[in-house]
């Protein structure tokens, strides 16, 4: 059985609480189904800086970039809110994103049908919704040059950030976006401002061109970005993957990620280049909430945005689509039993903390696998 090397990341505040249910489900698919993880734990994020006044050793950094996949949890907390701004905890993530080149994010946003009614929409809405929005990680305006603010010596300063992107990075998020709606609906979307940004009208081309070229089999649509955004919240099922550039991704995967319910309930996957000789992309999964320090050290965080992070690692780095399915139904038929953590607890369920969510999931999954 082929070895799997996974470099844990737990972090600060409820992230070692949601990260244990993922080990729980590790040991068990090892000892039961023989599925060759090797786990490697490290820190990152205060964790870090307590221990070396790093957000995250030189070491680490060494494990995470030989690992096959890095599943991270959280970081942050008031407790290191002044310690110098390089350090600080989230300076780690960054570094982890830039180093393995982490270009595609990847946040899919699913209702689960028995949390439908807790949805800001209505029912019928987002019940079985199942979109994914891949979103460019590493350029355009969060990044380009000049990025600055400059005074202009009459009373008035003058903010400039660039919007930039060069066809090579189009080409792969929407190669990313075109082999991943193969395995799904077979739909992109692409969203962007042709209308009125020059950036808009190299990402259409180029989407366009790279479809044309390679995935003619997929459909694929153009829609303006603030039109997307208003599909979204009318008529979401209409989509299947939608991807769009690092400014319009980060917003428009928040307003998905509002359609599902709670920050508790999502995960993320972000991936790079496929290397060469493996074919293997370096990885990170990580659920999109932060460190929670209102509730940490509680026991009542949810642990499904970090169960269903594993779900997206098996099922994006080590192909293992079984048993990442699997996962995903185990969580869809703990939440049919009424049972809930805190944060998505209505009237009528049962209210359960975070080690009673680990473990009905992982018997749910024991009980799917037979
Ligand atoms: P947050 O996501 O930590 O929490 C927002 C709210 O959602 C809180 O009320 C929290 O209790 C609740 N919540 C979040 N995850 C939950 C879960 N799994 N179960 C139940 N409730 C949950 O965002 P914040 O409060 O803005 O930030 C707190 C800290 O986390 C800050 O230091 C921030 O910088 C950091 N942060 C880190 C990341 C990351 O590590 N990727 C992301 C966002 C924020």
């Amino acid at each position: 059985m082929a070895t799997h090397k996974i470099f844990l990341l737990p972090g600060d505040g409820i992230g070692p609480e949601a990260t244990a249910e993922v080990t729980k489900i590790i040991d068990w698919m090892n000892s039961s189904l023989g599925s060759g993880f090797e786990v490697e734990t490290g820190l990152v994020g205060g964790a870090a800086y307590d221990a070396h006044e790093l957000a995250i050793s030189e070491e680490d950094m060494g494990h995470a970039m030989a690992s096959d996949a890095v599943l991270f949890g959280a970081v942050g907390g008031p407790k290191w809110d002044d310690v110098p701004y390089e350090v600080r905890p989230e300076a780690g993530l960054l570094r982890l994103r830039k180093d393995m080149a982490l270009f595609a994010n990847l946040r899919p946003a699913i209702c689960y049908p028995a949390l439908a009614d807790s949805s800001s929409l209505r029912k019928e809405v987002v019940e079985g919704l199942d979109i994914l929005i891949v979103r460019e990680l590493t350029g355009g305006v969060y990044f380009g040059e000049p990025k600055e603010i400059t005074d202009l010596g009459n009373g008035q300063k003058r903010a400039i950030d660039t919007q930039v992107y060069d066809t090579f990075e189009i080409e792969r998020i929407s190669g990313v976006a075109f082999e991943l709606a193969r395995t799904r609906s077979n739909k992109v979307c692409s969203m962007e401002k042709r209308n009125v940004m020059k950036s808009g009208v190299l990402w259409n081309e180029v989407v366009s061109a790279v479809h044309k070229e390679k995935y003619s089999d997929v459909e694929l649509d153009h829609m303006l970005a603030d039109a997307g955004g208003m599909q979204l919240v009318r008529w979401p099922k209409q989509f299947d993957v939608i991807v769009t550039d690092n400014l319009f991704g980060d917003m428009l995967s928040d307003v998905a990620a509002m359609l599902t319910g709670s920050l508790g309930m999502l995960p993320s996957a972000s991936l790079g280049a496929p290397d060469p000789q493996t074919k293997l992309r370096k990885a990170m999964y990580e659920p999109v909430h932060g460190s929670a320090p209102d509730i940490a050290g509680q026991g009542i965080a949810n642990p499904i945005a970090m169960i269903a992070s594993f779900a997206m690692c098996l099922r994006y780095s080590f192909n293992m689509i079984e048993e990442a399915d699997r996962i995903e139904q185990a969580i869809a038929n703990v939440l049919d039993t009424g049972k809930r953590t805190a944060d998505i607890y209505s009237e009528g369920t049962t209210k359960i903390s975070t080690t009673q969510m680990g473990d009905a999931v992982l018997s749910e999954l024991q009980a799917l696998t037979g």
